[in-house]
């Protein structure tokens, strides 16, 4: 069979493992996984391999991919992780087991929404912690979660917070314990469970999977919301990989159609490339180019790693041009790992296509196609 290109393989062996792997160390400091599929936006079969890894619900940003899941069948709980705005609020009751919001004004029309359907609808209420994203200041909770808890078919399950998205704010012990204490405040003042404590995303990790588990298996956190750290196995703070952890669970697959020896130098007068960049340059004598079906609309070049020994140079809208160390014939394929932006740029692109692999297939083509292929000659 022969598999479209350029395309995203996924390996949701793999994913599953990652998502497992996280839920068990999560699992002993208390901690509960909603695994995020945003980035994949909303595919049923990551979020089933995420499920099938433990995570207790599923989160999306969008509510079009929490619908997608709902439509493929998934029962599962889900979060929605965006604030919806008011005019989406049907719709999010329907979809949505949870809500992340910060306006009172967007719980009023859950409450009315959900009300209408004859259903309860949980929410959970942002507090800002200084990344200056989403969420009310500490000192505007209470008064919010007051609100929320008069507002009937609306039930106040917990509160959360997101750092590092925005101002790169990184994500630890102060903030954590601000959020527990917070979350004490509300049961106290109002005599209501708040059973969960939402933590963050990925970006947390850091702080969780820190060696000294006992002072965190008290922390008050109940719920990390993951998604790139289960998708790419890496930490996003330190953009390393996490121990234990799959870095291939994503593949992109694109084709060669020109690979010509030319000059590294270009020449004639030169002003702004098509994205307004005036690349640099280094005359390096003779090389040899290589184009792929591939451009920016499909990919970032951002954390796009080409096989060993291949180098990207750029890319327009369309063509991703690198340097290979022979040429290569129209039609052979070649294999990337992606970062975060790539992979959602990918997976956002209709020009993508999406194939979920099993590992033998995976790993059988790992291969780059170019052993012990000679330079061609015109
Ligand atoms: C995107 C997002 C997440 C997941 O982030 P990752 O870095 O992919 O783990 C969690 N919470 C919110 C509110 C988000 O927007």
């Amino acid at each position: 069979m022969r598999l479209p290109s350029p395309r995203i393989e996924i390996d949701l062996a793999k994913l599953e493992d990652n998502t497992r792997c996280l839920v068990t160390q999560l699992a002993h400091r208390g901690i509960e996984v909603t695994g995020v599929t945003k980035a994949v936006l909303g595919l049923p079969a990551a979020a089933e391999a995420m499920l099938a890894g433990g995570v207790t619900r599923l989160g999306d940003s969008r509510l079009d991919n929490l619908t997608r899941l709902r439509e493929a069948g998934i029962e599962a709980p889900t979060m929605l992780i965006r604030s919806p705005t008011p005019a989406e609020a049907e719709q999010a009751v329907a979809v949505a087991s949870i809500s992340l919001v910060s306006e009172p004004s967007v719980m009023l029309a859950l409450a009315a929404a959900a009300g209408r359907a004859g259903m309860v609808h949980e929410v959970i209420l942002m507090v800002e912690l200084g990344d200056l994203r989403e969420g009310v200041l500490a000192a505007d909770l209470l008064p919010l979660a007051r609100k929320a808890a008069t507002l009937p078919a609306l039930r106040l399950v917990g509160i959360g917070t997101n750092l590092a998205c925005r101002n790169g704010v990184d994500p630890g012990e102060a903030q954590m314990a601000e959020l527990a204490e917070l979350a004490g405040m509300i049961r106290t003042e109002l005599d209501l469970p708040v059973p969960l404590i939402s933590g963050g995303n990925s970006a947390n990790l850091t702080w969780a999977l820190r060696a000294d588990t006992t002072e965190h298996a008290s922390s008050g956190i109940t719920d990390l919301r993951l998604g790139e750290a289960i998708l790419l196995g890496t930490d996003p703070v330190h953009g390393v990989p996490i121990d234990g952890l799959h870095t291939d669970v994503f593949t992109l697959v694109a084709s060669v159609i020109e690979s010509l020896e030319k000059p590294s130098m270009p020449w004639g007068e030169r002003g702004f490339d098509s994205f307004g960049g005036v690349p640099t340059v280094a005359d390096r004598g003779l090389i040899v180019q290589t184009i792929m079906s591939l451009g920016r609309q499909d990919v970032e070049l951002e954390g796009l790693t080409p096989p060993p020994g291949i180098t990207v140079l750029g890319a327009s809208s369309d063509h991703l041009v690198l340097e290979t160390p022979t040429r290569l014939e129209p039609g052979t394929e070649l294999r990337f790992r992606l970062g975060y932006g790539g992979l959602l740029r990918a997976m956002t692109s209709p020009y993508v296509a999406v194939v979920q692999v099993s590992e033998k297939l995976f790993e059988a083509a790992e291969v780059p196609p170019l052993a012990g292929q000679g330079p061609l000659r015109q």
